[in-house]
């Protein structure tokens, strides 16, 4: 699994992850709200010189994801200095898993 397919699977909406349906044509969207939210702003673009599928976030949202950004940074600096520093190897694996799962909160940005 290489991390270019998983990608395609994240809503292109708020980017959680969609969940497959198994058949047909793969979901771009994780639910309904996110599908007629990108029909909306596209209506709302066409016309300006933003592209149709411009991913427009409010400074509130920008600053929130930078700011989730930053723990994916601070976690993943707490499993590199946890190696430096020879931990033990169920502390690393915690902190891994704290990282995937802050690393996931991540992905979504609405
Ligand atoms: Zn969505």
């Amino acid at each position: 699994m290489n991390s270019a397919s998983r990608r395609t699977d994240s809503c292109v909406w708020c980017g959680r992850q969609v969940a497959e349906s198994g058949i047909g044509r793969r979901r771009r969207y994780c639910r309904q709200s996110c599908r007629q939210r990108a029909y909306e702003q596209r209506n709302q673009v066409k016309g300006t010189s933003l592209p149709l599928d411009a991913v427009v976030l409010t400074s509130e949202e920008a600053s929130a994801m930078v700011d989730r950004l930053f723990q994916v940074r601070c976690a993943a600096e707490d499993v590199a200095t946890a190696i430096a520093e020879g931990a033990a190897d169920h502390e690393v694996e915690s902190l891994c898993t704290d990282l995937v799962r802050i690393a996931r909160e991540a992905e979504c940005f609405r």
